[in-house]
């Protein structure tokens, strides 16, 4: 019948782990006396990778950071956008950029991935920048750049650039 159902119907049989595991979740759920502010004063921008825990590898927990994260942890203008709402309305006065080892877009040329698509699936993704790294320090470099000197970032918010090893789970910091 799923192909009978309709399209704007919460397509169940693809979610029912995730559901049936929130059940669980808020059963147990203590409840929560937190607010939408970074209890720690933290924003973390990092990669979609799934080996990545972005709170528990600083060893903090819901409340204490936000969590900003796409394709390479990239600097884009969304970033920034969602940087200078946390910085003046949501208690965030320091910024981690958090790329990491084994990221799947600092191993590619933007070339080879659109190729790879469009010869896989027939789609040619050419109108999109995927933003992908041929140098991970010197991408870091220029994101970390990108934040301090926007213009529109609140005043003294401090901006640092480290490495996620997903093999060790230990942080580099660099200078940038
Ligand atoms: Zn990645």
């Amino acid at each position: 019948m799923s192909g009978q159902e309709r399209l704007s119907a919460f397509p169940l049989e693809s979610f029912r782990d995730v559901l049936a595991a929130n059940g669980e979740f808020s059963a147990a759920f203590k409840g929560s006396a937190l607010t939408g502010s970074a209890a720690k004063g933290l924003a973390i921008v990092t990669c979609m990778d799934s080996r990545i825990s972005p709170l528990a590898l600083v060893g903090m927990q819901s409340g204490d950071a936000k969590i900003l994260r796409n394709a390479g942890a990239r600097v884009t203008e969304d970033v920034l956008r969602t940087l200078v709402l946390a910085t003046y309305l949501l208690g965030v006065n320091r910024i981690l950029v958090m790329p990491h080892t084994d990221c799947r877009m600092a191993q590619s040329e933007e070339a080879d991935i659109h190729a790879t698509i469009s010869q896989e699936f027939g789609v040619d993704t050419r109108s999109l920048e995927f933003r992908t790294v041929s140098d991970q320090r010197k991408a870091l470099t220029t994101d970390v750049t990108r934040i301090r000197s926007y213009p529109l970032l609140r005043k003294g918010v401090t901006v640092g650039g480290a490495i996620y090893n997903v093999t060790t789970g230990a942080l580099e910091p660099l200078d940038c």
